[in-house]
């Protein structure tokens, strides 16, 4: 079987599973590739419910933005999965923070409706044992993504000062594969270790055993703010392309799936929502564009659709990868207090859609 026949029937099968178990979220994932030709934005909604978390790691941006009096609550999450669904949305992520830290966790999970949405977590995987997968299964959470910092075990531990982060990493990969949950490895790729021989072990192993991997590109954000020789390049982009022709199971979010149309997907495919309610157009973009507890979803994104970059099309990632981007917008927020009110960066003469 060719690559692409394969890509294909993977994500047939995945449609089909989908069809199968959550009918509700397949009638409103097969409409988002018309919702996009029509330029209307399909986001998947990525919340930081709460920044609580059980690690220290070193690249970790949660604890940076600064705490409000008001914090999300359950209400809160109920409030936006019905704005979400009106609006024809169906996807969500709970970061944090570690969501499996949470003593109401399955509180979280049933206020986001998971008959409706698609649902999925970002874990470091620590707590995340097989009889925990199968109940968060249970409950309708569909995708577990946890993060590998590198195939090299005394690396990541390193990253995540912490000795097991590994071994338990790795121990909830499988977990998470046996209980049935779609399971992606997330790793983030620099100029540095993009084309090594870690990177292509990672592909290999999530390939010949039914994980995807997420090829994250660095941001120059937390402990690299300002750094920008760790951004990846054209010739590290085309390693990584190359790669997943090669490794299908490895991809970049700007690669196409299901029918939509690859890019970018700042705003339009995917947001952020902090602890605190600010919305940002890209978890990695800490500008704010509104918040939850003030506007509505609608209001806000039509906001953000307002800014030109926002709205037109990108080939490559804004964030890690466009160097006019990250030159004029990215490192106007360095050394601020996070985040930043989008006033400050984008100016309405330049940098908004004229009615
Ligand atoms: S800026 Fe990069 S990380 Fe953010 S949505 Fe675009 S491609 Fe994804």
């Amino acid at each position: 079987m060719s690559d692409q026949e394969l890509k294909k029937k993977t994500e047939k099968s995945k449609r089909e599973k989908l069809r199968k178990g959550k009918p509700l979220v397949y009638e409103k994932i097969i409409k988002l590739a018309e919702m996009q030709r029509r330029g209307e934005p399909t986001s998947r909604i990525d919340i930081g419910y709460n920044y609580a978390c059980n690690l220290k790691c070193k690249h970790c941006m949660a604890n940076t933005f600064q705490k409000k009096n008001r914090s999300m609550t359950l209400a809160d999450l109920r409030s936006i999965a019905e704005q979400a669904d009106a609006l024809g949305w169906c996807q969500f992520n709970v970061s944090g923070g570690e969501p499996l830290v949470l003593k109401n966790f399955d509180e979280v999970l049933k206020a986001l409706m998971p008959e409706k949405f698609h649902i999925g977590i970002s874990t470091n995987g620590y707590f995340l044992t097989e009889e925990k997968a199968r109940h968060l299964k249970s409950m309708g959470l569909d995708k577990v993504m946890i993060s590998l910092d590198s195939y090299d075990e005394a690396l990541h531990n390193a990253n995540r000062a912490s000795d097991g982060a590994y071994s338990k990493a790795i121990a909830a990969i499988w977990n998470a594969k046996n209980a049935g949950l779609d399971t992606i490895i997330q790793t983030v790729i620099t100029h540095q270790n993009a084309k090594t021989e870690e990177t292509v072990k990672l592909a290999k192993f999530a390939q010949e055993n039914g994980f995807s991997l997420d090829l994250v590109i660095a941001k120059a954000l937390g402990e690299w703010e300002g750094r920008h020789d760790i951004l990846i390049d054209a010739d590290d982009a085309k390693f990584l392309r190359e790669l997943h022709n090669k490794y299908p199971a490895a991809r970049r979010d700007v690669f196409p799936s299901y029918g939509m149309r690859g890019g970018c997907g700042v705003l339009k495919g995917c947001f952020h929502i902090s602890q605190f309610g600010d919305v940002f157009p890209c978890v990695f973009m800490h500008i704010t564009i509104g918040n939850v507890f003030e506007d509505s979803l609608k209001t806000i994104v039509d906001r953000g659709m307002k800014i030109k970059r926002f709205r037109d099309p990108s080939a490559i990632c804004l964030a890690g990868e466009d160097k006019t981007f990250i030159d004029k917008y990215m490192s106007r927020f360095y050394g601020k207090p996070l985040p930043v009110d989008y006033r400050e960066i984008f100016t309405e003469e330049d940098d908004f859609v004229q009615e």
